[in-house]
């Protein structure tokens, strides 16, 4: 079927990417997600991928302990370990990848330069962003968001541990209201805890459009990338 979105970014967050167990990482996981991703690139869909750091390290969740500049800066870092495994997953399985940095480590991965980026994804190489936006205080929401804007996607894909936006943990409350569609405002105004309002915010003033779906649904990606209504469309 023809792809309803031509370039895509999608955000994993970290704990998607972790097992039951608390390890961080679980590589059928980590290898069912490349799977798909893969399925979409052959189908042409130019694809970009920030992935969290949450699974290892969260600057905010510690930063009562210690200074939270530091802390973020190790959530930063975090991010890499992530994205160099996604790489290599994605590598494994024969799809050309680059990562890109937004705090330079030159010996692992390039630093981010828009312009190589956009050619990366024109060539059908995956990009994966690391470092969230390369500053303390932000997360790696509001960086899908600004490199969704600066690569100007069609779609921010928000690839989650829970299959779609509910007004309260569906986990704890068999009651919680599932959303189908939504707005940038009602997100804001119900404070919902689907992403920080700083990258709703980004996405509502650029007219990015936001699904939010389960990573563990199966072939979630490739049917979002459809254009199923499956989880929650935020727009
Ligand atoms: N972080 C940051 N600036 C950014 C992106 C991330 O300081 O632009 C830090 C922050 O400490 C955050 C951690 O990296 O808690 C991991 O990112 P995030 O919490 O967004 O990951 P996710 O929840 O998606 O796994």
């Amino acid at each position: 079927m023809e792809p309803k979105y031509k370039r895509v970014i999608m955000k994993i967050s970290g704990e998607a990417l972790c097992s039951e167990k608390n390890h961080p990482l679980d590589f059928d996981i980590v290898a069912n997600v490349a799977d798909q991703i893969i399925a979409i690139a052959e189908q042409g869909v130019e694809v970009g991928i920030i992935v969290g750091g949450g699974n290892i390290w969260r600057g905010a969740r510690v930063g009562a302990h210690m200074d939270r500049t530091t802390a973020d800066y190790m959530g930063m870092l975090a991010t890499v370990i992530n994205a160099l495994a996604m790489q290599d997953a994605l590598e494994e399985k024969g799809l050309q990848t680059r990562v890109q940095t937004a705090i330079e480590m030159r010996q692992i991965a390039e630093p981010y330069i828009r312009r190589k980026a956009m050619k990366h994804l024109e060539k059908g190489r995956v990009v994966i962003f690391a470092c969230g936006t390369g500053n303390p205080y932000f997360s790696t929401d509001t960086a899908a968001a600004l490199r969704a804007a600066e690569m100007e996607v069609d779609l921010i894909m928000l690839a989650k541990n829970v299959d779609a936006v509910y007004d309260s943990d569906p986990k704890t409350n068999p009651d919680a209201k599932r959303f189908e569609y939504i707005s940038y405002m009602d997100v804001i105004n119900k404070g919902l805890a689907v992403m920080d309002n700083t990258a709703i915010t980004l996405c509502m003033d650029n007219h990015i459009p936001i699904i939010v779906f389960g990573v563990n649904e199966k072939d979630s990606i490739q049917r979002v990338v459809s254009g199923e209504q499956i989880g929650t469309t935020i727009k």
